[in-house]
């Protein structure tokens, strides 16, 4: 249903996914929808579960332009599932890399330098979105200089601290997200049309109007998905690249 009211709504969707096994069937259900793209992930929170899915990530990312969920997470509990969820990230970084590059939706609670340093590792991985950044300014500023992108969602925009990171954004860099189906708006689940909310928080924010912000995000989405579909890209492993 969600699939059927985002479609109907016209709103282009990237589906994350938490493990490789749920990939093929979460694309298979937006299979007609031509607004809807499935992302390959692997969770920073489950890496240390389904580490042994790694080779049917590897397996399924030829098909698939779209990396995500994948990244660390640093929360106190997972402390002691650090090791393999860096192993598990950079192991996704580097075969991207050899795939000449995906767009990666990317988390990194309590993780920012680490993500940038893995980042900062493997150039080629693709585009990087840091999705529900929430690092420091100076973080922010690091990510900004390696060239990634940032997914925002409405509780960004409700904390101080969240409207000083959404003001320090370049603009041309932004995409809206909701974090649905996880994340909660009142007593029920967030949906895909739930990100117009978001164009009118930025428009206070960045102090422009709705619609130059809706402009803004719909040239930024243009020249990601430029990205993901340019093929000549494609062509791995590039001349003189060392794959390990
Ligand atoms: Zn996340």
């Amino acid at each position: 249903m969600v699939v059927r009211q985002a479609d109907e709504a016209r709103i282009y969707v990237l589906s994350v996914t938490t493990t490789p096994k749920a990939w093929r069937r979460t694309s298979e259900m937006a299979k007609d929808c031509t607004r809807i793209r499935t992302a390959l992930g692997l969770h920073p929170e489950l890496a240390h579960e389904r580490h042994a899915e790694l080779p049917l990530f590897e397996a399924l990312l030829p098909q698939t332009r779209y990396v995500g969920e994948v990244g660390l997470d640093g929360s106190p509990d997972l402390k002691p599932h650090a090791q393999i969820q860096r192993k598990v990230f950079k192991t996704v970084l580097k075969l991207s890399s050899r795939q000449g590059g995906r767009v990666l939706s990317i988390h990194s609670r309590r993780a920012s330098d680490e993500v940038l340093e893995c980042l900062r590792a493997e150039p080629d991985a693709g585009t990087p979105i840091l999705h529900w950044f929430s690092g420091s300014q100076a973080q922010l500023r690091r990510a900004i200089d390696q060239g990634c992108w940032f997914s925002v969602g409405l509780p960004m925009s409700r904390s101080d601290r969240g409207r000083a990171l959404l003001a320090s954004l370049p603009r041309d860099r932004v995409l809206t997200e909701t974090d649905g189906p996880f994340a909660q708006e009142g007593n029920r689940a967030v949906k895909p049309s739930d990100v117009s909310g978001m164009a009118d928080a930025l428009s206070s924010v960045w102090n422009v109007s709705a619609s130059e912000v809706r402009n803004q995000l719909a040239t930024n989405l243009r020249r990601l998905t430029a990205y993901a579909l340019d093929t000549s890209r494609q062509v791995v492993p590039r001349a003189g690249a060392a794959v390990a």
